[in-house]
């Protein structure tokens, strides 16, 4: 017993290593990060580096090494080009004018974040082969923690960073479910040397090449050895299946080719030259009320928080940016402590910052919907290459930019100050 405030993380994805990092920073905290894998390892291929993650991994001391790692950014400065499949016709490009040029987009391996989280945390707090699996509550107000292998521990907060099937989640909101959404993406890895060989295809592209009802094929350098080719599809639940489980289960390509049979012909070599591919079937729920429990002192992070499906392609940087806020949150309640339940008064802060930010994030979900119900409207006779059109110009305009360019710091300095008055 230390007298600190002593905290438990559960998962050490990059919301429970950037969470870590932060908390080290605080004296009056004492955590342990559990990890249900042997080691830390990366889900997936790709992962986009945007504004928001750049700041955060610099508050973290983690964009050094980030860096120095392989990745990719184009030379001529663009984020994203849009690419309708089948014709190949370029529809709209992206470019950053107003971001500072350390923060302009990248594209690395998702291995290459892990490592640069990795790289800048205390390690001596990591415990890994550590699988929680069940959680109760002592008369105290402290929580209570039992893993897999019998191992226990007693904690003042309870962080839940364990992703979007969180088990700290169905424990503080009993009620909440998490439902196969139909989509499910492919992905793989492809030689770049390969890449390169194919006629016509734009190598050093961040592209979407899109289909009608929301399908799309992602291609992209990661600035080393290796392409990434990402595939969104409409999949719903086949007779006979109850539901969808599977997460990086080997599949066959053909079963993310058959979605794309007419698509442009620099695509299809790339198909061709596909050694083996993943499956990856997306799950998501509704927004929480609140990303704190209500009968314990359990705060959630990460996909633990929102069950957003990777909608954004941007869930990394907003594990980051829950991680920054809970852990401002605790110095400020801590720092001022004119209360006697500093605790209570950081969750309540941290809850005020992110819950906001999530409804924000659920609405433009909820306009995607919109768009797709008013493109299935009966009377709407859209070619396939016209429905293309509209659904890059809704949904994939510059509209959505705040997302990626969203400064959690000024959000927090301003909403902490008005709670101090
Ligand atoms: C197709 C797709 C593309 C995406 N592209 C991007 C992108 O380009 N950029 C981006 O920023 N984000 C992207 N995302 C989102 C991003 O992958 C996630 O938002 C991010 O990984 C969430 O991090 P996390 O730490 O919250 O959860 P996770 O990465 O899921 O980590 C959770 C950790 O908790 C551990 N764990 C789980 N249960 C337990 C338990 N009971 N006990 C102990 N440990 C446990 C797991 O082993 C894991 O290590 C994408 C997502 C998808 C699906």
């Amino acid at each position: 017993m230390t007298g600190k405030l002593r905290v438990a993380v559960i998962g050490a994805g990059p919301a429970g290593l950037a969470i870590a990092i932060e908390l080290k920073k605080l004296p009056f905290v004492e955590y342990t990060l559990y990890e249900r894998n042997d080691r830390i390892s990366e889900i997936g291929a790709g992962i986009s580096i945007q504004q928001t993650t750049w700041r955060m991994l610099e508050v973290m001391g983690a964009a050094e090494y980030l860096r120095d790692s392989t990745f990719h950014r184009p030379q001529d400065g663009h984020s994203v080009r849009h690419y309708s499949g089948r014709t190949g016709r370029l529809l709209s490009s992206r470019y950053q004018s107003t971001v500072p040029k350390e923060y302009l987009h990248a594209r690395c391996h998702r291995a290459e974040l892990q490592n640069a989280l990795l790289k800048a945390n205390d390690r001596s707090h990591i415990r890994t082969s550590k699988r929680l699996a069940n959680i109760s509550y002592l008369p105290s107000g402290r929580v209570r923690l039992q893993f897999a292998d019998g191992y226990m521990d007693e904690v003042d907060l309870l962080v839940g960073a364990d992703g979007i099937r969180s088990v700290v989640r169905s424990f503080a909101f009993p009620q909440h479910k998490i439902a196969y959404t139909e989509r499910t993406a492919y992905r793989t890895l492809v030689p770049i040397e390969e890449v390169r060989r194919i006629d016509g295809f734009p190598v050093d592209d961040v592209a979407f090449w899109h289909a009608p009802k929301g399908e799309w094929v992602y291609t992209c350098n990661l600035g080393g050895k290796d392409f990434e080719l990402t595939v969104m599809t409409h999949e719903p639940l086949t007779e006979g299946e109850q539901e969808r489980v599977s997460w990086g289960e080997p599949a066959k390509v053909s079963d993310m080719t058959r979605h794309f049979p007419n698509f442009f012909k620099p695509i299809q070599d790339l198909f061709a030259i596909t050694p083996d591919i993943k499956r990856y079937a997306a799950f998501s729920g509704s927004r929480l009320q609140t990303v704190v429990g209500e009968s314990a002192n359990i705060a959630l992070i990460g996909d633990a928080s929102h069950p957003l499906a990777g909608a954004f392609g941007a869930g990394a940087g907003f594990a980051l940016e829950d991680a920054y806020a809970l852990t401002q949150s605790l110095r400020w309640a801590y720092a001022r402590s004119k209360t006697s339940t500093p605790l209570a008064d950081a969750l309540r802060l941290f809850d005020r910052v992110r819950s906001p930010h999530y409804e924000k994030l659920y609405r433009v979900l909820d306009g995607f919907k919109e768009v797709a119900g008013n493109l299935a409207a009966p009377n709407l006779q859209l070619s396939a290459d016209e429905e293309v059109v509209v659904l890059v110009a809704m949904n994939w305009s510059q509209r959505h930019d705040w997302i990626y360019q969203y400064n959690i710091m000024q959000d927090f300095a301003e909403i902490a100050e008005r709670e101090g008055v």
